[in-house]
């Protein structure tokens, strides 16, 4: 790691813990609003799990690799387009293999390839109710009890997206959105490998299988957003993932933020019952009446703040909130590409059967190895040629179901057996790949835990859960972004609404401390 660096200034209006896409983006509304914002990052490099790693010479990915969730409202607040972000491939049609061999088009955002009719107007129905609930996820979770204009204009927001709906289709989403994602897809659908691949994309990144409760929900969740102008949109950046947190940091640094790599916030000082600024790890203090944290919500509030400054209830909550990973990933690096991956850029699934996929869960639950993976596909170099080293390709696999701890073993004895069982599968739907492979790397949620600092390596700081999401995210009572501390705001996955590269919690979280510091303002003798 590189030497840490120093603050240009001893005190500032904000400080921001974790250089993620969401603390970038909250320190650039913060910017934005005329703060001094001072952000550290632990690491050596910005973005978090989305940073740029080169994991073989010339081969560059990041954990994340599909944009599909970028809010409209945050490109817009960021001017992202204005500050670098490009895409190179807008739309990315989805392919699924299937489990007894051969391959199903399931089509893009405007079509459902050879699927049909049935999955397009499936799809357009979802996107419906998804653009429903999309308003009220850029906003800060409303109070339940409350006359307050904010919590009011949410709720009506809310309520409005749903009643545009119209009568039938307002009914349907009531219905179908506490259901499990497993009962949808029977209720519509006979083909298996189209049932397992709109289930894949309701489970992937929560230890949830079809059957589990609010599955349904976890898809709306993940077709809220809107990349390039089209919902439901599976887009690639130019540059891969890290290049939307490098635009996300130009529009941080233009909006004045001083953001420094390599220097880690030790702890979180308080002083007379208030957060009051940061230490740094040589001792150093930062002193800022306003800090906000987007490191995971175990680690800002039991080792960054530390459990002496918060009461018992809500440490045993802190301690008891659900953050281990569930995804594993795979990167491959590529000679060439075999005849069935050779095509036009697309996202490929491994998704089985609905079967499989319960199997596979059931595997994590008891701590132990799926036999049949479930398994997305990238190839980000056949779109975005600096990827890859020229004629080479990367290979970018997300596997789900791959345990943080295993019942039996560890990972040093069963890493080698299972890269084996993801070959094997892989080569058995893509034949001649196993030849073309000149580096590999696979990394359990214990090492992308390692990587990037969040807890259990979770994709989204903490399971999508209905007793963890809205206003109950991550604790009852502190989904307005403010902890019960004063003064020390949480912006990262852990917050409302959720992880994926959207930026939500980022915006929403800055936009909170911004308004909650008008309002001390204004009630200032
Ligand atoms: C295997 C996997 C695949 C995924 N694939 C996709 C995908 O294809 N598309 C998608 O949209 N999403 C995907 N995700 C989810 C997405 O990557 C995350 O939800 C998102 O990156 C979280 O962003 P964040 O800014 O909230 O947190 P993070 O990216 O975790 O950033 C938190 C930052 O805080 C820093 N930090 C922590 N403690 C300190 C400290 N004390 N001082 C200073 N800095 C600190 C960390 O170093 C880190 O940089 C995937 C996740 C996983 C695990």
């Amino acid at each position: 790691m590189s030497p840490a660096m120093t603050p240009a200034r001893s005190r500032y209006d904000a400080v921001m813990i974790g250089g993620g896409h969401n603390g970038l983006v909250a320190a650039a509304m913060l910017g934005k609003a005329g703060k001094s914002v001072l952000l550290l990052e632990g690491s050596d490099a910005i973005g978090g799990m989305a940073a740029s790693r080169e994991f073989h010479p010339g081969f560059r990915t990041a954990i994340p690799h599909l944009l599909y969730q970028l809010h409209p409202a945050v490109s817009r607040a960021l001017r992202l387009h204005r500050h670098g972000l490009r895409l190179a491939a807008a739309d990315l049609p989805t392919i699924a293999f299937r489990q007894e061999g051969g391959t199903l088009a399931l089509g893009d955002s405007r079509g459902a390839g050879d699927a049909g009719a049935d999955l397009l107007a499936f799809r357009q129905r979802l996107a419906r109710f998804a653009r429903a609930l999309a308003p009220a996820l850029a906003r800060t979770p409303p109070r339940l009890r409350t006359r307050d204009l904010e919590s009011l204009a949410t709720l009506g927001r809310l309520a409005l997206g749903v009643r545009w709906l119209g009568r039938e289709e307002m009914r349907e989403l009531l219905r179908v959105i506490g259901m499990n994602v497993a009962d949808l897809v029977e209720e519509n659908f006979a083909d298996p490998t189209i049932k397992a691949a709109i289930a894949l994309d309701a489970v992937i990144g929560n230890a949830m299988g079809p059957r589990s409760p609010n599955t349904v929900y976890t898809l709306l969740y993940r077709l809220a957003g809107k990349t390039g102008h089209r919902a439901g949109a599976i887009a690639l950046p130019k540059g891969s993932m890290a290049a939307v947190a490098e635009a996300m940091a130009a529009a941080a640094r233009a909006a004045g933020v001083e953001i420094l790599t390599g220097t880690s916030a030790a702890r979180i000082l308080v002083k007379d019952g208030r957060s009051a600024g940061v230490v740094l790890p040589d001792g150093g203090e930062i002193a800022s009446d306003l800090v906000l944290s987007s490191a995971d919500p175990r680690r800002t509030f039991l080792e960054i703040l530390g459990p002496a400054a918060l009461d018992t209830n809500f440490v045993r909550r802190a301690r008891s909130w659900r953050d281990r990973g569930t995804t594993g990933k795979l990167h491959l690096a590529l000679n060439g590409l075999p005849a069935a991956l050779a095509g036009a850029p697309a996202r490929y699934l491994l998704p089985g059967t609905l079967a499989t996929l319960e199997r596979a869960f059931d595997s994590l639950k008891y701590g132990d190895l799926p036999e049949r993976p479930p398994i997305e596909i990238a190839i980000p170099s056949l779109a975005d040629p600096s990827a890859a080293p020229a004629g080479k390709h990367l290979l970018s696999a997300i596997v789900q179901y791959v345990p943080y701890r295993l019942a039996e073993g560890d990972w040093s004895n069963r890493r080698t057996g299972f890269v084996e069982t993801l070959l094997g599968t892989l080569e058995a739907h893509i034949p001649g790949l196993r030849a073309q492979i000149l580096a590999q790397e696979f990394l359990t949620p214990a090492d992308i835990e390692r990587m990037t600092g969040a807890s259990g390596g979770h994709w989204h700081h903490g399971e999508i859960a209905l007793d963890q999401v809205w206003m109950l995210r991550p604790q009852p009572g502190m989904a307005r972004y403010a902890t019960p501390v004063p003064g020390l705001y949480l912006c990262g996955a852990g917050a409302h609404p959720g992880g994926g590269i959207t930026g939500l919690a980022g915006y929403n979280a800055a936009r909170q401390a911004i308004a909650d510091g008008r309002t001390k303002e204004r009630s200032r003798p």
